[in-house]
């Protein structure tokens, strides 16, 4: 009789699969540093898939097996698939994954002086621990448009040699009446979370130049960077954690850094989809914008792009015969797993947890049945069904996993884009990795979950239910 069990993923393992864990994360980690915006991401991705043969789609007036086809959408999403053998209208197999990850954007009117030093102001994009980001450097990155359609890439902060930007918190010998007693969401409030740009102030021939160091920081800002302050209201300029991924304890087995939520689910479907060929059902990584602000605008998956490629991928096999019944039937005749994480049990704070239920670091991709809050509001509740294909899929390629859910029943909860997938019927599971420190500037993920992970990925897109 067969007993519920998980094992730690460590035990047991050759030393060839742990120097493939090894060398997989160290690409891994690259990708974290290359990849701090979805816009960096998408770059980084089509790079990868151009070098494996991938091409875009509007080069493509016929699909057929094996071709290997990506779309961009807004520079925000990237779309690789791989045709398979059966015609696309049986069904498609999805991971779905998403590249924008918690950090403060800059604000469209942002630059002021105060004190004699310039500041910037800013909103927090996603959730955010808002005292986490105070007093530690920070990285800015992004596109400023100017007026006239020039794009300007921006990135300051990742070279050793660049300045950095940082949030001044207050000192503990001064915070007793202004800062101790607020609660833990307020310690740093929003309007606090400002960073400081520049100190030196510069004398102007134009005497009615109060802010001399605003000025001074605009100056130095069209000389290096050829913009305006009007042009800040055309640009997406975001502040991220500045520094490189790291390994994290004496036996290196755990990855730190920012933006694992959810590039460690987009880096190992996207490299699975790199190292297959021509799988029985066409296979598509996508990789998704806006999921951490619930998946809204045009490049988050509340929109209808994923109808939108999947139509462009049909009528390029059906020709004539495509119709919107067809498009219809084969989104309700696919297979997803929504690929996010989970939150892994932390040591510190057992107690969020129903220990039974929670994902641990070490054991595998977390299959995740529902999310949600209180009475799961709001989740995709996966059917039994498409659990139990995946336990046989999952097993029959010897792949560590495990269930997972988020925290104790009414302890808070949260949601993916699982229920965007299933609702056009896409049959839909969350399935990812078991992070600590979640939507922190250093999250944590096990290297062995991390190379589990692509195993599964690619095992889900080749293995027939
Ligand atoms: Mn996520
Ligand atoms: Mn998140």
């Amino acid at each position: 009789m067969e007993t519920l069990e998980f094992k730690n993923g460590w035990l047991n393992l050759k030393d060839e699969q742990i120097e493939a864990i090894n060398h997989f994360c160290k690409n891994y980690k690259h990708f974290l540093n290359i990849g701090k915006t979805e816009r960096q991401c998408v770059k980084a991705a089509i790079k990868e898939a151009e070098q494996h043969g991938f091409r875009p789609i509007n080069e493509f007036e016929e699909l057929k097996a094996g071709d290997k086809v990506y779309f961009i959408n807004r520079n925000k999403n990237v779309v690789l698939t791989v045709v398979g053998k059966r015609p696309i209208r049986d069904g498609i197999r999805y991971v779905v994954s998403h590249i924008d990850s918690p950090r403060l954007d800059i604000k469209p009117n942002p630059i002021y002086e105060k004190s004699e030093l310039a500041l910037m102001r800013t909103h927090y994009y996603g959730g955010i621990k808002k005292y986490q980001w105070a007093s530690r450097p920070l990285a800015l990155h992004g596109v400023v448009v100017t007026k006239s359609g020039r794009t300007i890439d921006i990135a300051i902060g990742e070279d050793p040699q660049d300045p950095v930007f940082t949030i001044p918190d207050l000192l503990p010998h001064l915070d007793k009446k202004v800062q101790r007693e607020r609660n833990a969401a307020e310690v740093l409030k929003g309007e606090e979370l400002q960073i400081i740009v520049g100190s030196i102030p510069m004398e102007f021939e134009d005497k009615k130049i109060k802010d001399k160091v605003k000025h001074h920081i605009l100056t130095k800002l069209h000389e290096k960077y050829d913009f305006t302050e009007a042009d800040f209201i055309s640009a997406e300029l975001m502040l991220v954690p500045a520094g490189s991924a790291r390994d994290v304890g004496i036996d290196e087995g755990i990855v730190g850094a920012y933006g694992q939520d959810d590039r460690i689910c987009a880096y190992t479907s996207l490299e699975a989809i790199l190292d297959i060929e021509t799988p029985e059902q066409t296979a598509v990584c996508f990789l998704v914008d806006k999921e951490e602000i619930g998946s809204t605008g045009s490049t988050g998956l509340e929109s209808r792009y994923l109808e939108f490629f999947t139509g462009e991928l049909l009528v390029r096999q059906a020709g004539d015969k495509y119709n919107d019944q067809m498009l219809r039937r084969c989104l309700w005749n696919s297979y997803a797993l929504s690929s996010d994480v989970n939150a892994g049990l932390n040591p510190l704070f057992e107690s969020v947890h129903d220990a039974q239920n929670a994902s641990k670091l070490g054991y595998g991709l977390v299959l995740t049945k529902y999310t949600g809050h209180g009475g799961k509001v709001a989740s995709n509740d996966a059917d039994a069904e498409y659990v139990a294909s995946l336990r046989r899929i999952f097993d029959d390629n010897e792949i560590s996993w495990q269930t997972g859910l988020l925290g104790k029943v009414d302890e808070g909860g949260g949601g993916t884009v699982a229920k965007y997938l299933a609702h056009y019927g896409i049959n839909t599971i969350d399935a990812g990795a078991a992070i600590l420190s979640m939507h922190s500037p250093f999250e944590l993920a096990s290297k062995f979950d991390i190379y589990e992970l692509y195993r599964a990925y690619k095992a889900f897109y080749i293995q027939a239910f």
